[in-house]
């Protein structure tokens, strides 16, 4: 456009930028541009505060050796019918994509929650039926590759605060018939975000609602908290009691 950005003197602001300003103060210029470039602390570029995270192997241990509770137990060292679908290890997960190593075969939980687990898979064993996990322990940095993906609170923990799955105390799972490993009918798969999947959703089937409730009431009896949103969730309480952890599955013992 014709006379746009014109000084007084008949050049445009580029013009005289390059014939004047820049001539007489590179260095000033060079050092405003550096500036300029600079990237944003990791604080700003993260969007939250990192929260205190043990990711030592040697602070892990010593936090073991302190409180033996805090250890991580492989889940199948206490219960050999619990069946996996580690979903996160798959790209058959909300995200599309493999969040896990697609080797992972374990599953992690604090000792007193992977203890709890077991007696509620002893107590159903009673009945024919079995559990499928679909996630357990969760490394801290996984939480923080959720939130790089999702970065809303209604579907994925603020890393921030970290998650019940970080610090090794909560479990995604299902019912399966033991001798079939088919899974109970919950009305929804796992990690379904409608309101369908809500302990406080009863427009559903008679058979439905009573295998979520088989669910809630055998967790609940030792001494696991549902989630109204998530019917597969479910956590022990006292969460500030385990330190958020970010040790890699391939390093638990
Ligand atoms: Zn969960």
């Amino acid at each position: 456009m014709p006379g746009f950005c014109k000084t007084g003197e008949g050049l445009t602001f580029r013009d005289m930028f390059l014939q004047r300003i820049l001539p007489t103060r590179p260095f000033t210029l060079a050092l405003i541009g550096v500036f300029l470039m600079l990237p944003l602390t990791p604080q700003a570029q993260l969007g939250y505060e990192r929260p205190v995270v043990i990711e030592r192997m040697q602070a892990y241990k010593q936090l073991i050796g302190a409180d033996p509770d805090q250890k991580l137990v492989e889940l199948q060292t206490l219960n050999k019918e619990l069946v996996y679908d580690i979903r996160y290890a798959t790209s058959n997960n909300f995200t599309g994509q493999a969040l896990y190593p697609r080797t992972t075969a374990l599953c992690f939980l604090r000792r007193p929650a992977a203890e709890a687990l077991s007696r509620v898979a002893h107590s159903l064993q009673k009945k024919g039926l079995g559990l499928k996990i679909f996630d357990a322990y969760r490394p801290y940095a996984v939480t923080e590759k959720f939130w790089r993906l999702i970065a809303d609170e209604r579907y994925v923990a603020n890393p921030a605060k970290g998650s019940g799955h970080n610090r090794g105390i909560a479990v995604d799972l299902t019912i399966v018939d033991l001798q079939t490993k088919k899974e109970l009918d919950m009305g929804t798969g796992f990690d379904n975000f409608s309101d369908t999947a809500h302990h406080s959703f009863t427009d559903l089937p008679v058979q439905v609602l009573q295998n979520r409730k088989l669910l809630r009431d055998e967790m609940i009896a030792q001494g696991f908290v549902p989630l109204d949103t998530e019917w597969w969730h479910y956590a022990l309480p006292n969460a500030g009691r385990y330190p958020l952890l970010n040790i890699p599955f391939k390093k638990i013992e």
